[in-house]
């Protein structure tokens, strides 16, 4: 009858496979590459293999001429995390198995598990779609879809008496027990994935910050030299030269200009500290920077227009305009040829928001992902440091930024702060 010794047994062999997985591999990797992943899958099957002879030679019942045990769930995960060439092959190993093992219902288990299988293949893409929760109940389904249907259809085929009367308990706790160690495993795996996940996060971000700081110093270093090499330089400019010589000064300078801008950038970035911060009039403050740009833009042949209302918020202004003037540039170089950029200030609620809207290139989805990473940059003279020092001294000032872009329409950046009340 009904053994919760067998079932236990089989359930404790289930998790030791996904301990096992953690083991000898999960704790192991230290880069997640094509090559480890092909080796998860072999020993994803090793594993599985282990574990689907173990439930089938310890089942936990087998009146009737059924083998009740839980080996659908190590396929079930299998197939899942490994993909639908591991669960293809287990399907087999397992058939095979049962075939070797002899005794009756090989053809119910071929039917059977062969739906099974393709049914979780099939389910597969859109799994893995889904949140934890959605995970465990689409699988609870299958579950339960599995341990009950063939059941069923054998009682109303079969007329058996004794099937009838013993049926019934047997496959509802066989159904219970194997919904609960389904999603007690999909449980563990998904909190194995997020663990190194994280743990592969914590060593990147790590890497980065002693790269950050190295770098910094190192930028700081070749700063003092460049300064010199830029004086004389223009001294050499300034000195009687012809003028083919004198293009060739200018070339320099811009140039070792252009590197100094990029340290900067970046110096900015590897320590963004708000040295003091201060009330700042946010309409004031933005005409302070139009007059910084306002050239630039007449230069590229693009028209700014500003709708200011009243706003304060505090925070480091020197940042904030190093910042503003960062994506009102790229606003302006978006817009190639003719355009306009919109600037606009005003309050809603508790914040403060600032808009910079521009009718120029637009961006696709994929190109609003990667903003704000390091060195991404479309331009040709770009250092694509500019929106990655913003978003940082964003997050500084507890402002929040959005981005919303159309390719060939425009751009939009929408900055909110916390706002502050106004002094009277
Ligand atoms: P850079 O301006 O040096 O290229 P940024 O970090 O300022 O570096 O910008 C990164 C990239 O983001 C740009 O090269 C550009 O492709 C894209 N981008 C930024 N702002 C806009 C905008 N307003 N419209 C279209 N593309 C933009
Ligand atoms: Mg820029």
């Amino acid at each position: 009858m009904f053994g919760i010794r067998e079932f236990l047994l089989n359930m404790l062999i289930i998790i030791l496979e996904i301990f096992a997985y953690q083991i000898f591999w999960a704790d192991r990797i230290k880069q997640i590459q094509t090559a480890t992943i092909k080796k998860n899958q072999y020993i994803l099957f090793g594993l599985s293999v282990v574990s689907i002879a173990l439930c089938i030679t310890f089942p936990v019942s087998f009146t009737d001429g059924f083998r009740y045990d839980l080996r659908h769930i190590p396929l079930l995960i299998a197939t899942l995390y490994g993909g639908n060439l591991v669960g293809l092959y287990l399907t087999l190993f397992m058939l095979v198995f049962r075939k070797l093992l002899g005794g009756e219902g090989f053809v119910n288990t071929l039917i059977v598990y062969s739906i099974f299988t393709l049914l979780v293949m099939l389910v597969r893409p859109l799994y893995f779609k889904l949140n934890l929760r959605c995970k465990m109940l689409l699988s609870s389904v299958l579950i339960a879809a599995m341990c009950l249907v063939p059941l069923w259809l054998i009682r109303y085929l079969i007329i058996d008496p004794y099937l009838k009367h013993s049926s019934t308990y047997l496959a509802l706790s066989f159904t219970v027990v194997s919904i609960l160690t389904g999603c007690l495993s999909i449980y563990l795996v998904e909190r194995l994935i997020e663990s190194v996940q994280m743990r592969m996060e914590i060593q990147q971000a790590e890497k980065m910050n002693m790269l950050g700081q190295l770098t910094a110093s190192i930028a700081h270093e070749i700063r003092n030299p460049m300064t010199a090499s830029r004086g004389f330089m223009q001294l050499l400019k300034e000195s009687a030269l012809d003028d083919k010589e004198r293009g060739y000064a200018e070339i320099a300078i811009t140039e070792i200009d252009r590197a100094q801008e990029i340290i900067t950038e970046y110096l900015s970035f590897a320590k963004p500290e708000m040295e003091e911060t201060e009330r700042i009039n946010l309409s004031q403050h933005i005409k302070n920077v139009i007059s910084i740009i306002s050239g630039y833009a007449a230069y590229h042949n693009v028209g700014l227009s500003v709708n200011l209302d009243k706003a304060v918020i505090e925070g480091n202004s020197g940042k904030l305009t190093q910042c503003l003037v960062n994506l009102i540039k790229n606003a302006v170089e978006a817009c190639t040829g003719q355009g306009t950029v919109e600037i606009a200030v005003y309050t809603e609620g508790e914040n403060a928001v600032i808009t910079i809207k521009d009718n120029g290139v637009g961006m696709g989805e994929e190109q609003i992902r990667r903003l704000g990473t390091p060195f991404y940059s479309t331009k040709e003279k770009g250092t694509g440091l500019g929106l990655m020092v913003c978003y940082r001294i964003i997050a500084m000032m507890e402002g929040k930024i959005r981005v919303s872009s159309q390719k060939g329409k425009g751009t939009r950046f929408t900055i909110t702060f916390p706002a502050k009340k106004e002094e009277s």
